[in-house]
């Protein structure tokens, strides 16, 4: 039957797992493009702050520019020169000494260009406009970019004022212009325009018009504080795209760590679903442990025993109650497995606390599915190695709750036979609550009877069932049984017990079943409770 479950089982989890790879495929795909779009405004909120200190670094570059050639005309301005042969000799060592400057003029108090470089003694006009953006102010500097009139090359010039209305400028190709902001740009796709006195200079890999661009693109615009210089990066789809592919790797990288870290998380939670792979990945992650709950003689100080109770600590539910998982390992074929954990827990014990357990007992629960297992009995008996040092610490609980057939009736009989042969005490547990009871005690000498809590309390709300409580009582002493009382919760349940001769008592009034790290605590400070003068022991 449970070769059958156990196939059956396998075969639905295999199906399950194909199923569930490709829903993980399908979820990780997901999670990419996810990633993808969610950062879209990341990359649009780095593009900008990527290229505002570009554009911020790059208006620098020029304005520098411009200050150190307005600064390389200064000397030529201190002697007011009169365009001698020696004077144009001198400008045109500066033209020399200057980067990318091809001309230097001397300008006299009327705006006019007076003498050059390459023509000596002259006579040109600055233009209007030109003179209107640059007062007769000592150290007033300003720029223009004109065409000449004689060809299609425009000019870009640097003005700086001496004293008495005099000055200079410097030509240079407006080239430099758009070298000076492209060498510092990570990207030669990026167009842009320097602007000089409302005159535009684009980027010359780009010969799309300016308006016509502008309607396309966004555009990033910085303006020079000291000169009419602006500054704009026009900022088209086409660069947007390719910044995108650009950046791309910060999303696989993104995508690919949420997705492991999904994998992960659905493999770990698609292994706790399954269930018979859960039972095994708890035992094996020790989540499942095993309690002791003492069994007690109110009139002595001494612990007779413990019960051992599973406890399962799951990480997602919380501690799941035995009521639930025992049943369930039941079903899924997985209790042979509980139960050789709970008892070697037990062995372990009882080898390592020997002076502990010298008169104590530890007491097992043995769940009725492995009692109709033919060879239950053999494989415990070999687990203790037949030893009757641990059989004899040992006593096993098995429930009466569900009624035998005739012929599981005699397995489960040949298998007590067989346990009880190697030593160990056996218990009838919940006794008076399921259907077999009688009848098993009838043809199986149990060495122990456990009546279960629902007759206990009756005991102090004087319930219906203290007449069947008594018979218990009465029927389990004639047939030579110890009796243990469970679910003793208070004092007058226990006096009441006492009153009866149940001596031997397990519930919360003494103790909660406990973790193996605090019992040898609890046993140090465990004391005998004090009972009421008038309880009357009977022996
Ligand atoms: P059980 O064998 O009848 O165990 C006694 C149950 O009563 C335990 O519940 C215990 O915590 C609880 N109990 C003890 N004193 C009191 C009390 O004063 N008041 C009340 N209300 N309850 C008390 P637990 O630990 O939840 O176990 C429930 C059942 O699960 C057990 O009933 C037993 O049938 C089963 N179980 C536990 N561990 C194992 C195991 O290792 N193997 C098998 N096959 N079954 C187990
Ligand atoms: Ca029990
Ligand atoms: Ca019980």
């Amino acid at each position: 039957m449970h070769g059958d479950n156990n196939k059956t089982s396998k075969r639905k989890g295999l199906g399950n797992q194909t199923g569930t790879n490709r829903s993980l495929f399908r979820d990780v795909v997901v999670i990419y493009l996810l990633t993808f779009f969610l950062s879209l405004p990341f990359y649009f909120w780095k593009l900008h702050a990527d290229l505002s200190i570009l554009g911020e670094d790059a208006l620098s570059r020029i304005n520098s520019f411009v200050d150190n050639t307005a600064a390389s005309l200064q000397p030529l301005l201190m002697d007011n020169m009169a365009c001698t042969p020696g004077d144009v000799g001198a400008l045109r060592k500066t033209v020399f000494l200057l980067y990318r400057v091809k001309e230097i003029g001397l300008i006299n108090q009327d705006n006019r260009v007076y003498c050059t470089s390459n023509l000596g003694r002259t006579s040109i006009r600055i233009f209007p406009s030109t003179i209107a953006r640059w007062p007769e102010i000592a150290g007033s500097r300003t720029l223009s970019l004109t065409r000449a009139k004689t060809g299609k090359t425009q000019s870009f010039f640097v003005y700086l004022r001496g004293q008495d209305g005099m000055g200079a400028n410097a030509l240079i190709p407006p080239d430099v212009l758009t070298e000076l902001v492209g060498n510092g740009l990570p990207f030669d796709n990026l167009p842009f325009v320097v602007t000089v006195a409302g005159k535009p200079q684009l980027s010359d890999h780009n010969s799309i018009d300016v308006n016509e661009a502008k309607h396309q693109v966004s555009v990033l615009n910085f303006a020079s504080p000291q000169y009419p210089l602006e500054l704009e990066f026009l900022v088209t789809p086409r660069f947007k795209l390719h910044y995108l592919i650009e950046q791309y790797w910060i999303s696989i990288l993104l995508g690919s760590v949420f997705s492991l870290i999904y994998a992960y998380a659905s493999h770990r939670r698609v292994l706790r679903q399954s269930l018979p792979a859960t039972f095994e990945w708890a035992l094996k992650n020790r989540e499942l442990e095993v309690y002791f709950q003492p069994i007690v003689d109110p009139r002595i100080d001494n612990p007779l025993g413990f019960e051992l109770l599973l406890r399962w600590q799951h990480p997602v539910h919380g501690m799941i109650s035995p009521l639930i998982f025992i049943p369930l390992a039941e079903q899924l074929g997985k209790i042979s497995a509980l139960t050789d954990f709970v008892l070697d827990t037990a062995i372990d014990f009882i080898r390592d606390n020997e002076a502990l357990m010298d008169s104590r007992y530890l007491s097992v629960n043995i769940s009725r599915h492995s009692l109709l297992d033919h060879e239950f009995a053999d494989r415990i008996c070999q687990r203790c190695n037949n030893d009757r040092l641990i059989t004899k610490h040992l006593l096993l609980e098995v429930t009466e709750e569900l009624a035998f057939s005739e012929s599981e009736m005699v397995t489960v009989i040949a298998q007590l036979n067989r346990l009880q042969t190697c030593g160990f005490r056996i218990a009838v547990d919940d006794f008076g609550t399921g259907y077999s009871g009688l009848d098993l005690i009838r043809r199986f000498p149990f060495d122990v009877v456990k009546i279960d809590k629902v007759f206990i309390k009756e005991l102090v709300e004087e319930g219906t069932a203290i007449p069947l409580l008594d018979s218990m009582i009465e029927l389990a002493r004639r047939l030579d049984m110890s009796i243990i009382a469970e679910g003793v919760e208070t004092v007058q349940q226990a006096e009441s017990l006492l009153q009866r001769g149940v001596n031997y008592h397990q519930g919360f009034y003494y103790a909660k079943p406990m973790p193996q790290r605090t019992l040898l605590e609890w046993l140090n400070t465990f004391k005998r409770p004090t009972l009421s003068e008038e309880v009357e022991l009977v022996s």
